[in-house]
C-alpha cells in the first residue's frame, strides 16, 4: 500500500516530532531503501542475532520469567532484550517468501537467504534468489570489501541458518558441500557445532589426539569423501578450538571452533551446567555468549569493520518439539549473548546490531483455560460493591514460571531415556510416565491415562516413500492438527505438551513455523536504526543492513 502525498507528508511530520533524527528512511511503502547519499548514514560493523523459531510470544516468555517468576535466577528482571528495547528501537517483520516462487510460511533456509541477500528467495535453498541463481550475500560483499566475518550458532555450522550467509546450496540438507562453501569463502571466524561435516570417516580416535581434540567432538562423520575440512581450513591459516580452553587462548585473526559433531549443548544442560551440574560435554563447551564474545574480541581488530551473524538456533528445535521447559532455556541462553553484545555496543557508534527471528516455531503461547478454576476470593477494592473475585477460568499463575524453569531435561533428553535409538513402536506408557515425571516439576507430572496418550501410535495414513521424514509406517497419534505435526520421529513430544497443557497454562498448535510477524529490535546511528521502527518484511531488514555496511560507491 502507497501512502497518498498528504497522509505520507503527515507521517512524515510526525515521525519527526517524535524522533531526533529524521529522514526519508521514515517512509513506509515496501520499495527498496534510498541507496547511500541519501538520509541513512553508515557504519563500520553490523552485528545480526537470529533467534531460530523466536515469535513474540516466545519473547513474552523470557520477559514474563525475568520480570515475574517469585524464584527467577536471573540477577536482573531487565532482560539483553530489554535493553536493546530501552535504548534502540523496535519494529516488526514479515518473513514469507517472495518473489517468483512464493509462499505463505518460511522455513529457516529461505529466511535467512532473505536476509542475508534482502531478495526474494525458496524454501528450504541457502545463498539462492527466487530463481535458484546464486546471490552475494552481505557476508560474501564485506569480506569482498575487506571486512571481517563471523559466523556463530549453537546448532551445527552446516546448519540452515549460518550456512544461509555463505553457502549455496540448492538444499538446506547437503551440509557436506555447505562446510565446504564456507571454508571456500573464507569466513573469518566460525564457532559451532557440526563436526561431522567437516572430517572424513576415519580412526576418529586417533584424529581427535592430532587435533587435540575431546572424543566428544570427533566421534563421527556424514561425509561421503576423504576431505579432512578442518585440516585444510588449519592449512589455509585457521586456528583451531574445540574446547571452551581452546576457544579462550586461540589468538589470530582466522579461528575455526568446532565444539561438538552435532548439536552443542541444549539450553536445559547448559543450565544444569551453570547449577553445577558436571559432564565433560558441560565443562568442554563454550556457551553462546562465549563463543560471540571470543568473535567480537578477534572480528573488531580488523580496521576495515566487520559482518557477525549470531544465532541461538535450538529455540526452534524446542519449538518444534513443542517443548515449553526447553524452550525458555533456550531463550535464556540466547538471552544471555544478547546482553553481553549489549555490554559491548553500548559505548560504540560505528555498530549496527540488528536482533530478530527467521519465524515463529510451534504455535507457541500461554492461554487462559477450563481446567482447575479459581476460587472466590475477597477483594478489598471499592469497585467490587459486594462482590467475590471469581473469574470464569484460570488466567494462570505466576508459579508456573518457575516450574516450567525446572524441568531438568529436555524432551530429545525425556525421548532417549525411553529409547535410546528413538525408534517407539514398543515403548510403553509406563516407560514414558518414568521418564516425563523423572524431568518436570512435581506438579507438572503425569498420571497413567495422561501417559497412555504420549506412549499412543498410529498407523501412517499417508505414507510418502523415500520422504525424508514421513516414510514411516506409524506415528505417535496426534489427535489435532496432525497435518501440522511433520517431524514423526519429534512428536511424542507434542504428546507431552497436550499432557501437560493446562498445568503449564500453555498451548502448542503445531510442529512446523506459522508466518507471525516477528519482533526486530535494532541499535545503532540513530538514522540507521529508526529504520527498522516499522512492519517491514525479512528482504527489507537485508537491505537496510546491506545499505548500513557496503559501501554504495563500489
Ligand atoms: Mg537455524
Ligand atoms: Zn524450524
Amino acid at each position: 500500500m502507497m501512502f497518498s502525498p498528504s497522509k505520507k507528508l503527515l507521517a512524515t511530520m510526525v515521525t519527526c516530532t517524535l524522533l531526533t533524527a529524521c529522514g526519508s528512511s521514515s517512509d513506509k511503502d515496501s520499495s527498496p531503501e534510498p541507496k547511500n547519499g541519501n538520509a541513512v548514514g553508515q557504519v563500520k560493523n553490523v552485528i545480526l542475532m537470529i533467534g531460530d523459531g523466536m515469535g513474540p510470544q516466545q519473547i513474552g516468555l523470557l520477559e514474563e520469567y525475568a520480570r515475574r517468576a517469585p524464584n527467577s535466577v536471573l540477577p536482573s528482571t531487565t532482560t539483553g532484550l530489554q535493553q536493546f528495547a530501552d535504548n534502540g528501537r523496535i519494529g516488526l517483520s514479515m518473513n514469507a517468501p517472495m518473489g517468483a516462487n512464493p509462499s505463505l510460511v518460511v522455513d529457516s533456509a529461505c529466511s535467512a537467504t532473505q536476509l542475508a541477500t534482502g531478495k526474494g528467495s525458496i524454501s528450504e535453498a541457502v545463498g539462492l534468489d527466487d530463481q535458484g541463481n546464486k546471490v552475494e550475500t552481505i557476508l560474501e560483499k564485506a569480506k569482498a570489501m575487506g571486512k571481517a566475518t563471523g559466523l556463530i550458532t549453537d546448532t551445527r555450522l552446516t546448519h540452515a541458518t549460518p550456512a544461509a550467509f555463505a553457502a549455496h546450496q540448492p538444499h538446506r540438507s547437503y551440509e557436506n558441500e555447505i562446510a565446504e562453501d564456507l571454508l571456500n569463502v573464507g569466513v573469518d571466524v566460525m564457532l559451532g557445532g557440526g563436526s561431522r561435516h567437516w572430517v572424513p570417516n576415519t580412526d576418529f580416535a586417533a584424529l581427535a589426539a592430532e587435533l587435540n581434540a575431546p572424543t566428544h567432538v570427533i566421534k563421527k562423520s556424514k561425509r561421503k569423501d576423504e576431505r579432512n575440512l578442518i585440516k585444510e581450513a588449519q592449512a589455509s591459516g585457521y586456528g583451531l578450538a574445540f574446547t571452551k580452553a581452546q576457544l579462550a587462548q586461540a589468538s589470530g585473526t582466522k579461528l575455526l571452533g568446532l565444539f561438538d559433531d552435532s548439536a552443542m549443548n541444549d539450553g536445559i544442560e547448559y543450565s544444569n551446567c551453570k547449577n553445577g551440574t558436571v559432564s565433560a560435554k558441560c565443562s568442554d563447551e563454550p556457551s553462546l555468549k562465549e563463543m560471540t564474545m571470543k568473535a567480537l574480541d578477534i572480528l573488531s581488530q580488523d580496521e576495515d569493520g566487520f559482518f557477525l551473524m549470531i544465532e541461538g538456533g535450538q529455540i526452534d528445535w524446542a519449538g518444534h518439539v513443542n517443548d515449553t521447559g526447553w524452550l525458555l532455556h533456550e531463550m535464556l541462553k540466547f538471552d544471555e549473548a544478547v546482553a553481553a553484545v549489549y555490554e559491548w555496543v553500548k559505548q560504540r557508534n560505528d555498530t549496527l546490531v540488528v536482533i530478530t527471528a527467521d519465524h515463529e516455531t510451534g504455535g507457541f503461547g500461554f492461554a487462559y483455560h477450563k481446567h482447575d478454576l479459581p476460587e472466590a476470593k475477597q477483594l478489598d477494592g471499592n469497585g467490587m460493591n459486594g462482590h467475590e473475585y471469581k473469574p470464569n477460568f484460570n488466567f494462570g499463575a505466576l508459579d508456573t514460571l518457575d516450574k516450567i524453569y525446572a524441568q531438568n531435561k529436555s524432551y530429545y533428553d525425556i525421548f532417549d531415556a525411553v529409547q535410546a535409538d528413538w525408534d517407539f513402536s514398543e515403548s510403553t506408557a509406563a516407560e514414558w510416565k518414568a521418564a516425563v515425571n523423572a524431568s518436570v516439576h512435581a506438579d507438572f507430572q503425569v498420571s497413567d491415562a495422561e501417559s497412555e496418550g504420549i506412549a499412543a501410535r498410529t498407523m501412517n495414513q499417508n505414507q510418502v516413500a523415500g520422504h525424508s521424514y514421513l516414510d514411516v509406517a506409524e506415528l505417535p497419534l496426534i489427535n489435532d492438527y496432525s497435518d501440522f505435526y511433520v517431524y514423526p520421529s519429534d512428536d511424542h513430544g507434542p504428546l507431552i505438551s497436550r499432557a501437560i497443557a493446562a498445568k503449564q497454562s500453555v498451548a502448542w498448535s503445531n510442529g512446523s513455523h506459522t508466518a507471525a510477524p516477528v519482533p526486530v529490535y535494532a541499535y545503532g546511528p540513530e538514522d540507521i536504526a529508526n529504520q527498522f521502527s516499522t512492519m517491514q518484511h525479512h528482504i527489507n531488514i537485508g537491505q537496510k543492513l546491506m545499505d548500513a555496511l557496503i559501501n554504495q560507491a563500489d
